[in-house]
């Protein structure tokens, strides 16, 4: 166990963690919401340091993320636990896991033995994914700071529900912010994922937004998973589009993706391919350059084309992509316009 690097010691031995908007207050002996912050004595714990549930060598448009290295490999690490409890979640198996008790059986894996591993198996970059990678801030910032002297990219799958703190700490070794945009409504936050607002997440995108002017290696993309019933309206996802566009940039890419039931929501049926269609003409017709339908196989929507010349830049079929007409800048080889990319 490694001592938390943001908490707060408060009267009678209690603390107060400082890593997601929870803010968990935990009594002597007790853990926090995400079951891997534990109270021992007054000082504060991480019972995961080090101990993965999960390490893959994935594409790194399987996080989706598009528009930074395409068709690299980024070594793919989760853990335990969890500072969400969505209803849908599809690793819900290490998501809802006891962090005390996992630590036990997880693989462990030192910060150095991440990067050696990176290297070995030739990844470009590393991921923290799975699972929510706030509650493993003391672990990615570890591997990120070894990360960056090995050139090799970072990046955190998150569910925005870091503080400020955590954001600030991350933030000079963070490459890529693949955030969760699930909805403005609170009643999908506390119905579907035990949150209290949905404002919170927007507010700590757009903090993210301006710590990239800071740090002007961060790069922003946004998923939507659309769930019939609950945020399919074209209400909702106007509204989604239209704040990524005013927020965070028109070439902000924005991946609408498939919801297959899972876990605890199995009565709501996968998403219809044509609300998917339709949420991608929705991002385009409100402004937003790149727009990509994700789990559902498709023609052309998974593409990159030059919003300008409309050149075809970046075929994907599945997770194959062949890269037609982007320049070492990330611009578009024929007419030169910035697509946003990281080469
Ligand atoms: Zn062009």
């Amino acid at each position: 166990m490694k001592e938390a690097i943001l908490y707060e010691k408060l009267k009678n031995k209690n603390v107060r963690c400082q890593v997601c908007l929870r803010r968990c207050v935990i009594a002597p002996g007790k853990v926090g919401y995400c079951q891997t912050r534990i109270n021992k004595n007054g000082k504060l714990y991480t019972t995961i340091y080090g101990i993965a549930s999960a390490i893959h060598n994935d594409p790194i448009e399987k996080k989706p993320v598009f528009h930074y290295k395409p068709g690299s490999l980024a070594l793919s690490l989760g853990t335990f636990g969890c500072n969400f409890r969505c209803k849908f979640c599809q690793n819900w198996e290490i998501a809802w896991a006891d962090g005390v008790a996992e630590a036990k059986h997880g693989t462990k894996i030192s910060p150095k033995e991440a990067i050696e591993l990176a290297k070995r198996h030739q990844s470009a970059g590393i991921a923290i994914t799975y699972n929510e990678p706030a509650i493993w801030l003391e672990y990615s910032l570890d591997v990120f700071k070894l990360a960056k002297k090995e050139n090799l990219y970072t990046c955190w799958v998150t569910n925005g529900y870091a503080t400020k703190k955590t954001l600030d700490t991350i933030a000079p070794y963070l490459d890529i912010y693949r955030v969760d945009l699930k909805s403005f409504d609170d009643k999908f936050y506390q119905n579907l994922i035990n949150v209290p607002k949905a404002a919170p997440i927007f507010e700590m995108t757009k903090y993210v937004r301006q710590l990239a002017e800071k740090y002007p290696q961060i790069h922003i993309e946004c998923i939507t998973n659309i769930i019939p019933t609950w945020n399919d309206s074209d209400k909702t996802l106007k509204e989604i589009a239209k704040w990524i566009k005013k927020e965070l940039g028109p070439k902000t890419p924005w991946h609408v993706t498939r919801f297959f039931p899972y876990a605890k929501l199995t009565n709501v049926p996968p998403t219809p391919a044509e609300t998917l269609y339709q949420a991608r003409e929705i991002g385009l017709k409100v402004g937003l350059k790149f727009v990509y339908i994700g789990n559902l196989a498709v023609d052309e929507e998974d593409n990159t084309y030059c919003p300008k010349c409309k050149t075809l830049c970046i075929e994907r079929s599945g997770y194959a992509t062949r890269i037609l007409a982007v320049d070492k800048k990330g611009h578009c080889s024929k007419c030169g316009e910035d697509l946003n990319i990281v080469m």
